[in-house]
Formats: C-alpha cells, structure tokens, sequence
C-alpha cells in the first residue's frame, strides 16, 4: 500500500498543503507583527510627545504635583502604557506612573528600572521592559525636564497574535480542507483512467485473453499509455498465435517424424524397430502374467521375380495388397509388421493354445491363394509361414525371432504355401545347417567336392548332353547332398566360390568328355542366382574357356524357373552374354515355380527341362499327361528344346518320345556318375535305347 503512488500522492498533496498552509500562516502572523509594533510605535512616540507638550506649562511654572498626576492619570485610558517616569532637566526623577494593570508588578520601583533615559535615542526602543520613548520636556536646547514612557509591548503583541491565530484558523482549516478536496478530486479524475487501466492488465492477466482491448477516450499520458498498452497486447496477441501456429506445426513434424521412424512409408506398418519394440514390451508384460505369445515369420513367395518382370510399381502394390489382405485375418489386438523387402513378421499375445497361431496360420494362406489383380495382372503369390511360441524361446527376444526364421526356412523346404511351427528339433537340423555352412568352407580347399555327371540321351538315342551335379563327402558327416548343401551355400554366400570350382573342374574334364561321345556333345552346369551378382563371373567364365581352350557350344547352363525369375534383369543380362559368345540356357525344373507363363516370351533361354514330377506321375493320372503334353506342345511352338529329367522307366521313355521330347535324363538310362565311369554308362545306355520301342524301329 505504502508503495502505491496512490498514497504517495496523497501523502505530498496533505504535506505540501500544510507546508503552504503553515507558511502562508507564519508570514501572516509574522506580517502582522510588524505592523502591530509600527504602529504601536507610532501611537507611543505621538502619545509621548503630547504628554511632554502637556506637561511642559506644567514643569516650566513651579512644578506642581497634583496637575502632573492629572495630567499622567489620564495615561489610565492606555492599557498597554505600563510607567511613565517624569525628570527634571537634571535627570532627577520628580514623579511617576504606573498604570493599574502593572501595579501588580512586584516590588516597581522606577529607579530601579534597567532603563537609563539619558542613554535611549529619540525614536521608539525595544528594551527589556517594552517599548520605551524618552522625550524632552521643553526645547532641546533648553529642556524643563524629561519624560520616559514604557508601554508594554509583548503581551498585547501575543493577544493580538493570538487573537489573530483564533480568527484565522478556522479559515486556514476551512481552505486547507478545500484544497484537500480539490486535490482529492484532480486525484479521482487524473488516476480513476490509471486505475481503470491497472484493472484492465490484472483482467488481461488472469484470464490469459490477449484479445481484450482497453477502452481508450482522450489523449492525455494515460490514454497514450491504454493505446501503447493495446499495440502491446496486439503484438502479444500476434506472436501467441503463430507460436501456437509453430507449436502445432511442430507437433504435427514432431508426430509424423515419429511415424516415418516407427512406420514403414509404403504399407503404413509398424516397421522393424517398432515392432521389435513393442515385442520386447509385449514380452516382459506375457512373462510377468504367465501368459503365451507367438510370432509368424512370412515373406512373400516369388516377390523378387514379380518386381524383376512387372515392374517395381508392380511390386510395391504387391506388398501393399499382401499387408492389408493379412490384416484382414488377425485379430484386433494383433500386430502385422514389415521388416524390410517382401518381409512381414506378426505378433499374436495373448496365445491360449497353438491352435489359434495354426487357424491364423492357415487362413493367410488359403487367403493369398486366390491371385491378386494388380495392374491388370493376375499376380499368384503365396507365403511360407514360421510360427514360433514364446515360451520355447524362454522369452528370450532374440531367440524368439531365430526360432520363426528357422521354422520359416523349414516351411520354404516343404514348398510354397505352408506352415511350420517351430519345435526344439529344428533346433538341432539348424546346427546341422550351421555345421555344413562352416564345412563348406574348407570343403574347397580339402578337396572334398566330386562331380558326377548324368548322361542326356537324345530321341535319336545319341549321348547328346551330360549334366554336372556335385558330391560331396565329408570325413564328419559322409555324403551330403546337393539338395541339402546347396540351398546353405547359397543362404551363407558360400555357393560362388562353388560355383567357380565347378565351372574350373567341368572345363578340365571337357576334352576327355567330348571324346567319349561321337555326336557333338553339351555339358551343363547348375548356377544359382547368387552367381548372378557376381558381375565378375562372366570374365572368370571367359578366361577358363580360354585356358582350358573349351569351345562354348559345348557348354550349357541351367537354372531354376524361380532362380530365374527372381533375378530376372542380372540373369537375363548374363544369359544374353553367354548366348552372344555361342553358349546355351536350360530353364531346370520347369513347371514348378509359376503358374503364368508369360514370362517365357521375354527370356534368353534355348531348353526347357521338364520337372521329373511330371515325368514320374505321368502314368499315375490322366491330368499330369495332359499337363506333360501341354509342356512338350509349349515347348514346340516356343521354337525351345525340351528335355525331361528323371525317366525311370522304358514307358516313360517310349511316351517322352513318341510325344517330341528331344532328350531324356533319369535313372533308367544312368544314375550321375563319376568321370570315369561314364565310358561304359553310355554304351549301357544305348543298350537300354535299343531295347525301347523307338530304339527297335531305329
Ligand atoms: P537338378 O539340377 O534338378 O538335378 C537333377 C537331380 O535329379 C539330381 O539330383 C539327380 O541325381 C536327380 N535325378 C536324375 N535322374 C533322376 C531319376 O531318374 N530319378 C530321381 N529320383 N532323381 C533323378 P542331385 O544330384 O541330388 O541334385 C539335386 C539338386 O542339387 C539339383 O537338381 C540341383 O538343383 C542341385 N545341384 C546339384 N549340383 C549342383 C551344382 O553343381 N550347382 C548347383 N547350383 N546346384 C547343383
Ligand atoms: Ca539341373
Ligand atoms: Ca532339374
């Protein structure tokens, strides 16, 4: 309150009106003063003189007492005048007065008066008993006697002073209070606007509203101020709203940052870190209840193949569809996510039972069986499903997720569109694997790869071709297969340098091999398409037919459909090198990988080689024969050779060529066999050809 300029206000407007009340007072009584003992000197000094006068026939005849005590009992009149002394010319006291007021003075004696007359000047003194005047009585130069008049002078000065000070006060009082209320209302009318302005901030500040606006009338400080304080608010006002602007833009970047770090752009998913995330959560909170959770590892069959042939467009659209016709098949607490690529991992909590997993499991399946239309094309995909269970991973995350990758990997053996729940067994066949993947490594070096070569036998019955297949026998584990060795090679990138070994070992054995045969003979050698990204394999390729002087008519190479596919812009790159310089391409195992033949318009491929599934069921069911002669009739008109793998029988031979098969390959002519075998394998093999039906007529 003592700090308000309110009170400080007030506080100099009541001292400043005492301080000039109190001072225009004391001037005043001072002023009066003054006047009172001018005047009072003047009366004395006239009163003085006329009693001297008065006294002059008095004193200059023989002075009489009597007549100057009448003369001086007139003085009673002048209540102030307080003695008079009378002198001779001689200064000898003669007569004296004291007034009836003063007789009360204590002991007065005149001459004991502290005033000596001969000494006081001619005009009116101020002395220790009053005012005092001495006169001459008579002529100056020839005085009769002398007169001292002493009025008192202090007291009426006080009762007039007084006197004065009672009149005046109530004026004063009357004026100061006037000012007050003047002052008091300049006050009301200089500050009510301050006021008004100060509640109008306080508003302004508890209710936060920036829009508010003070109410400006005139021009004065104060209104300037109201004004200054509305530009102020404005100003305010403005920066609120495009800070709350920033604010809100910066949340949404902060939100949508968020997103693309936790989702995945093209699916809209949680991506690989947000799901690995709330699996860990997910985890802990199931450990903690008792409870089950599972996880399914899935990626989509033939994705690769589907991107290489009908464009990226294609593929992300794919993937898109896949993710949203998954979706449709879990249930609401379930999460699908997209680690990367054609790569989608689901978490399913809250597992009562492995069925559940099984039933979801199954529906993705029969659901992705139905052909996406995408573009315009029918798009058959298919998925190969891991399933593994929390508890068998002990809640360990990162075991979890290796255990649905080993049993997705399982699934992909088994063939497209299935399932595999994980069990520790695979645990064991995963060692297997990881053991093989780390023989493979020194199998090079120890020399522990073999080749076995299988003859092709032309419709004519010629040895037109021989196809090279690895063994491999191992001091630790004995023979392992290709068909169990090649798919680690190729998943721990070990399949190129076996690749290279083979292209090495099958170019050394050409010139022995072209001269067991009479006809011009063609060796195939299997590559993976992880041979395809070696872009340095065409130049190995090139320097070995050169160094071992090999002739590249003589040389063909095969790869899977689905190898094929899935790499189709590299492979076709490389076959189209290899078909330039005089080689040749077999397409192997036709018929199991796509259902679109399409794609057989757009390849660099010289020979079809008809799956041995169709060859073995041929006699089994009448719609595998349709399906065996379709192929052939495919093949024909596709202007490709056909060539069909294990024939075991003399039927299934006598109907592969009666039905256009160039050439045959399978068991009942020869099994793969080593090098130096092959001399009497052809000569039993035409043996064999003799005794067909066709051989006969030959
Ligand atoms: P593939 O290329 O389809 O080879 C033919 C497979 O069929 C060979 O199995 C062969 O022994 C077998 N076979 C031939 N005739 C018959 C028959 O009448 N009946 C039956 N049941 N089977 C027959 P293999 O040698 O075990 O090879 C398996 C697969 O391993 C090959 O299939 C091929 O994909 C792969 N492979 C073999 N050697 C190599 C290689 O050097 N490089 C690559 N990349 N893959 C190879
Ligand atoms: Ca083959
Ligand atoms: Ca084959």
């Amino acid at each position: 309150m003592f700090h308000s300029i309110r009170y400080k206000f007030v506080i100099t407007i009541i001292i400043s009106i005492l301080i000039s009340s109190g001072s225009v007072f004391f001037l005043a009584i001072n002023e009066h003063e003054n006047l009172y003992r001018k005047s009072v000197e003047q009366n004395l000094d006239a009163m003085a003189s006329n009693i001297a006068d008065n006294l002059l026939s008095t004193l200059s005849e023989e002075p009489d007492p009597f007549s100057i005590i009448t003369e001086l009992i007139g003085l009673d009149r002048y209540e102030h005048i307080k003695f008079v002394n009378v002198f001779d010319a001689d200064w000898n006291l003669i007569h004296y007065y004291v007034h009836p007021n003063y007789l009360n003075l204590e002991n007065f004696s005149p001459e004991l008066t502290s005033i000596s007359p001969q000494d006081l000047p001619p005009d009116v003194t101020i002395t220790d008993e009053g005012l005092a005047v001495s006169k001459t009585i008579g002529e100056e130069k020839f005085p009769v006697g002398h007169l001292l008049v002493v009025q008192d002078y202090q007291r009426p000065l006080n009762e007039s002073k007084n006197s004065l000070f009672f009149s005046a006060i109530p004026l004063v009082m009357l004026v100061v209070v006037l000012a007050m209320m003047i002052s008091f209302w300049i006050y009301q009318r200089l500050f009510e606007p301050l006021l008004s302005l100060t509640k109008f901030t306080k508003k302004v500040e508890s209710t936060t509203d920036y829009d508010l606006k003070y109410r400006v009338s005139g021009n004065d400080e104060v209104s300037e101020l109201g004004r200054n304080i509305n530009k102020l608010l404005g100003t305010i006002n403005a920066e609120i709203k495009t800070n709350q602007l920033n604010t809100e833009k910066l949340i949404e970047q902060q939100n949508s940052m968020q997103h693309l770090a936790n989702y995945d752009t093209l699916t809209g998913l949680p991506n690989r870190m947000f799901f690995m995330e709330l699996l860990r959560l997910e985890l802990a909170r199931s450990q903690r209840e008792n409870e089950d959770l599972a996880i399914m590892f899935f990626d989509v069959d033939g994705f690769k193949g589907v991107n290489d042939t009908l464009g990226h467009e294609t593929g992300d659209l794919l993937l898109k569809a896949v993710a949203s016709k998954v979706k449709s098949f879990l249930r609401p607490g379930d999460i699908l996510a997209r680690l990367g690529g054609d790569e989608f991992l689901i978490m399913i909590p809250n597992l009562s039972s492995s069925l559940l997993a099984v039933n979801i499991a199954n529906r993705i399946i029969e659901g992705l069986m139905t052909p996406f239309e995408i573009n315009s094309w029918d798009i058959q995909t298919g998925v190969s499903i891991g399933i593994a269970k929390a508890t068998d991973a002990e809640f360990d995350i990162n075991t979890f997720i290796s255990n649905a990758d080993i049993a997705m990997y399982a699934s992909k053996e088994k063939g497209k569109g299935s399932y595999t729940v994980f069990h520790k067994k695979m645990l064991e066949e995963n060692r297997r694997k990881v053991q093989i993947a780390n023989l493979i490594t020194n199998a090079i070096a120890k020399n522990e790869f073999e080749i076995h070569y299988q003859l092709k036998i032309s419709s004519k019955g010629f040895v037109t071709g021989l196809e090279a297949l690895l063994r491999w026998n191992n001091d630790e584990l004995g023979s392992i297969s290709p068909g169990e060795f090649i798919p680690i090679a190729e998943q721990s990138g070990k399949v190129k340098s076996i690749t290279r070994w083979l292209v090495e070992r099958v170019f050394k054995d050409m010139n022995v091999l072209e001269k067991m045969v009479e006809q011009n003979l063609v060796v195939s050698l299997n590559i993976s398409s992880h041979d395809l990204q070696d872009r340095s394999f065409i130049h190995f390729i090139k320097k070995n037919l050169n160094l071992y002087q090999v002739n590249i008519q003589n040389i063909q190479f095969e790869m899977t459909e689905s190898s094929y596919l899935e790499n189709f812009d590299s492979a076709n790159d490389f076959f189209n090198n290899i078909r330039q310089m005089g080689g040749s391409i077999a397409l192997d195992d036709f018929g199991t990988g796509y259902s679109s033949l399409s794609y057989l318009t757009k390849i660099q491929i010289d020979t079809l080689k008809i799956d041995r599934m169709f060859v073995m069921q041929h006699d089994s069911s009448g719609k595998d024969t349709v399906v065996l002669q379709t192929i052939l009739d495919l093949g024909h008109r596709l202007g490709l050779q056909i060539c069909s793998e294990g024939v075991e029988t003399a039927e299934q031979a006598n109907y592969l060529i009666s039905n256009g098969s160039d050439e045959m390959q399978g068991y009942y002519f020869a099994k793969p066999l080593p090098l130096a075998k092959l001399p009497e394998a052809i000569e039993k093999a035409q043996k064999l050809y003799q005794e067909l039906y066709y051989g006969q007529r030959q």
